[in-house]
């Protein structure tokens, strides 16, 4: 396949190893921001060939494990409400509430629909007008765009039993409260790519320029991973921080602006409440006025209640970057993909999930 195949070719993959291996010319700690780099970093193998030197580390980049404990439970007592039914993206269905999960909920009767987009939820309210059908919107800049056209989509065909339950965040806030944290010590960054797509790479400028931090806008396959270990690396060593793109077939430096025109009109920055790290003022974004008939939270009397997080779990750490999933003492005892105790376990971008998976020993 084009775009994929090529960069994933092992005999282009060997030189970039060899040359990644004559980059290291300093110790440095890398943070993978996104939770689909960590996966294909664990996927592809990199950890195994990473030159002595090189560390990497998982950072806040995974929207299910970032949720908080306190909107896992409202979107459980959604779905137990009467006439509601809910649409969500798959990976939240087993994440652990204080009091069950949404999967719990459903196996007690509660309308759960799993689906690949807002627009099927969207359509879902079409065909059950008998129904409040709301979308959980939990998801960085990447998702946002689809959910502003599925409201302005709803707003045009005038259905009026959809609303979204906005809890999507941006990362350039949560970035900044990590690296304001003398706690944390990294070097550079492997910016996400699918979020830059969205946003641009010159978004991370700031970034670079304050903290001195190398940064990297990287894809996803093989190849790509390589280039932006090499190119941070060399970074580090010069002493030149900044931000460089490898994955320019489909981050340009101003982003999608033809997305970010539709997500303008239909939300607004607002504090959003991430699991580790707290209330962050402006972290969220949540739907303008104009558009409140398409807000759940509007709709319905949503109030978010203080819940502890699951005893023992250390996800807010591990999404801190100041701790690793074998640092857990319930990892792969008490708490498995098959049982999981927090959301790092649950997602298929969770840190702990890609431990279990690809990193045990
Ligand atoms: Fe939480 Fe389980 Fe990860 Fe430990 S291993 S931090 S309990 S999700």
């Amino acid at each position: 396949m084009k775009y994929l195949d090529e960069y994933r070719d092992s005999s282009l993959a060997r030189p970039l190893v060899e040359a990644l291996k004559t980059s290291v010319t300093k110790p440095l700690r890398i943070m993978e921001v996104c939770g689909s780099h960590t996966m294909a970093i664990f996927r592809n193998g990199i950890r195994s060939i990473l030159p002595r030197g090189m560390e990497l580390i998982s950072g806040p980049g995974c929207p299910v494990c970032v949720t908080s404990s306190a909107h896992m439970d409202a979107f459980i007592s959604m779905a137990d409400e009467p006439g509601v039914r809910l649409a969500i993206f798959g990976d939240l269905f087993r994440v652990p509430g204080s009091n069950g999960s949404l999967a719990e909920a459903s196996s007690r009767g509660a309308k759960v629909n799993i689906v690949y987009s807002p627009m099927d939820g969207l359509e879902i309210a079409r065909k059950n007008p008998d129904e409040h059908v709301v979308f959980l919107g939990v998801g960085f800049e990447t998702t946002t765009p689809t959910i502003a056209a599925t409201i302005l989509a709803a707003k045009n065909q005038q259905i009026t039993n959809f609303t979204v339950f906005s809890t999507q965040k941006t990362m350039l806030p949560p970035m900044r409260a990590l690296l304001d944290d003398p706690n944390l010590k990294i070097d550079g960054l492997i910016c996400p790519g699918h979020v830059s797509s969205i946003i641009g790479s010159s978004v991370w400028e700031p970034l670079a320029d304050e903290y001195g931090l190398a940064c990297v806008v990287g894809g996803f396959e093989t190849a790509d991973l390589l280039k932006s270990l090499i190119l941070l690396a060399r970074q580090v060593g010069e002493g030149r921080p900044r931000v460089e793109n490898v994955y320019p077939r489909a981050v340009s430096p101003e982003g999608n602006l033809r997305a970010r025109q539709m997500v303008e009109e239909i939300f607004e920055p607002a504090d959003m409440e991430w699991r580790g790290l707290g209330i962050l003022p402006g972290s969220g974004l949540k739907i303008r006025d104009k558009y409140c008939e398409f807000d759940a939270e509007s709709r319905f009397d949503i109030r978010l209640q203080a819940v502890e997080e699951p005893k023992g779990c250390k996800c807010g750490e591990i999404l801190k970057g100041i701790c690793s999933p074998r640092e857990c003492p319930l990892f792969d005892s008490r708490c498995t993909p098959a049982n999981p105790i927090g959301p790092c376990m649950v997602s298929s971008e969770g840190t702990c999930a890609a431990y279990y998976k690809y990193g045990r020993e």
